[in-house]
């Protein structure tokens, strides 16, 4: 480190309430690791962030010397944007608290509070709001990307459900933008990412939700898959938003209700979520066990935060990862067909083709409301290609992007910027569709040197 970087971290060190972790920290190694292990890069400084004002701090030193800045919520996002090679890491992850206001119905939360932070705050209040279906990943990444999970089909995507945000700006000014203040940079940062400055609190609405809700799986052999499918697609279009029934065509992992023998063989799954009357929720699931004949079931009454943590153990950090991702509007025949084709010649134990049904309240919003603009899709695919091995990176990667390629001529325009790899950058413009000359005018205005660029850029 240059003798004036490290002049400027030990005056830092005097200003902010975090931690500076230098590389010669002996915790550096363990605070530098994000959950896609793909992704290795050494910061020459982590700004661990206690407060909010710590913010405009470490962005003032990056900036005077000439460091890069990349920005971590919970350092989920798979393309490994909040890790940066020589530059200053802006570390949010130790800032989690989440404040409830049960009678207003209202959640204030930290950047680098997890979904399992929320969960477990709101739920407390018998409340929550939608969120993502993995309970390790970040608030911060998923809102701003836009966010959904299985309250989506009822609630809308989390930035649907976003009141407001504290922001600092490139230029270290701290703003507060909402439907009535700052009103464009609002619209940017629900899709627009970390483009815009530093999210320091959100503000949420918030919905009763269970504690207890109905919710489990089935899991079908792989031969069936194309049955099973065809009668999903037509179940789903008539189901209640408050049932969400998702599909997942993997190996079928050491569950204890699949006999010994279907462990490792690859199945089909319908992963249901029903938030309203349990025994409601039971008539209307019936059909779904009319499908095929089922390897197995598991399905019940149980804490809205359990099943939000249900998908955990499949999804650890420490994997090499490699995702990719499609919108859907409808599933066409030749769609599915694609999907079976390649789930039958997954590359590794660990692969899976996950498709989400986010069909309703997400879609009567305006496509022009926010950044985010995808609201015609009924279904995202999400292609979570995943093995151990370095050895193994090129033969799951060929799989991935050959099954990608292999199902665009089915998707829907755009595509959802949290699922985007590193390699994706030359997709940004056409994730954003028309609402990205907006969002490029807005930065110009809020980021005009491009300081935020470690991101899915937007340029000025
Ligand atoms: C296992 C797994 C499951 C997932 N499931 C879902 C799901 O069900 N639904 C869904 O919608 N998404 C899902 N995602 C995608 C997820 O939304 C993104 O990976 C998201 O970026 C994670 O947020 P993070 O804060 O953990 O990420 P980070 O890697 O910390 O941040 C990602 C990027 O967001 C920006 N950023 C983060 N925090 C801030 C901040 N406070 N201010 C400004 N910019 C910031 C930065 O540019 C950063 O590089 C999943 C991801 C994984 C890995």
């Amino acid at each position: 480190m240059t003798k004036l970087l490290s002049a400027a971290t030990a005056n830092l060190r005097g200003k902010v309430k975090g931690r500076v972790v230098l590389p010669d920290d002996p915790n550096y190694e363990e605070v530098r690791k994000i959950w896609n292990a793909m992704i290795d890069r050494r910061p020459a400084v982590i700004v661990r962030c206690a407060k909010a004002d710590d913010v405009p701090h470490a962005i003032r030193l990056a900036r005077q010397n000439g460091l890069e800045i990349s920005i971590r919520g919970a350092g989920h996002n798979i393309a490994g944007n909040a890790l940066c090679e020589g530059g200053m890491m802006i570390d949010l992850s130790t800032m989690k608290n989440v404040r409830v206001d049960a009678a207003k119905r209202r959640a204030y939360v930290e950047p680098g509070a997890t979904l399992a932070d929320f969960d477990k705050a709101v739920q407390e209040h018998g409340l929550a709001t939608p969120v993502g279906i993995n309970s390790t990943t970040g608030i911060s990444g998923l809102t701003l990307g836009g966010g959904f999970g299985w309250l989506t089909r009822k609630y809308g995507m989390t930035i649907d459900n976003l009141l407001s945000a504290e922001v600092i700006t490139a230029d270290g000014k701290k703003l507060r933008a909402s439907e009535k203040e700052n009103v464009d940079l609002f619209w940017a940062i629900r899709g627009g990412g970390g483009n815009f400055g530093v999210v320091t609190q959100f503000e949420f609405k918030l919905h009763p939700v269970g504690p207890e809700i109905l919710a489990g799986l089935i899991v079908f052999p792989l031969d069936q898959a194309k049955q099973v499918l065809r009668q999903y697609r037509e179940f789903v279009k008539s189901a209640p938003e408050e049932l969400s029934v998702w599909v997942v065509l993997r190996q079928a992992p050491p569950l204890p209700f699949l006999p010994k023998e279907v462990h490792g063989r690859e199945v089909v799954v319908l992963a249901i979520f029903y938030t309203g009357d349990i025994a409601e929720g039971a008539k209307l699931i019936a059909p779904l066990h009319r499908f095929g004949d089922a390897h197995g079931e598991h399905i019940g009454a149980q804490p809205y935060v359990q099943w939000q943590k249900a998908f955990d153990p499949l999804l650890t950090p420490g994997a090499r990862n490699y995702w990719k991702s499609h919108n859907f509007t409808e599933l066409r025949d030749e769609a599915l067909d694609t999907m079976i084709g390649f789930a039958n010649r997954l590359p590794s134990p660990q692969c899976e083709i996950f498709i989400a049904l986010i069909a309703g309240a997400a879609n009567r919003v305006p496509a022009d409301a926010m950044a985010y603009g995808h609201r015609d899709a009924k279904f995202v695919l999400n292609v979570h290609t995943r093995w151990d091995e370095a050895a193994q990176d090129e033969t799951c990667i060929a799989w991935a992007r050959a099954f990608f390629k292999a199902s665009a001529p089915y998707a829907s325009a755009g595509a959802y910027v949290n699922f985007m790899t590193e390699d994706e950058s030359d997709r940004v413009a056409a994730a954003y569709g028309a609402n990205y000359a907006r969002l490029a005018h807005i930065k110009r205005h809020y980021d005009p040197e491009n300081v935020f660029h470690l991101n899915q850029n937007i340029k000025p």
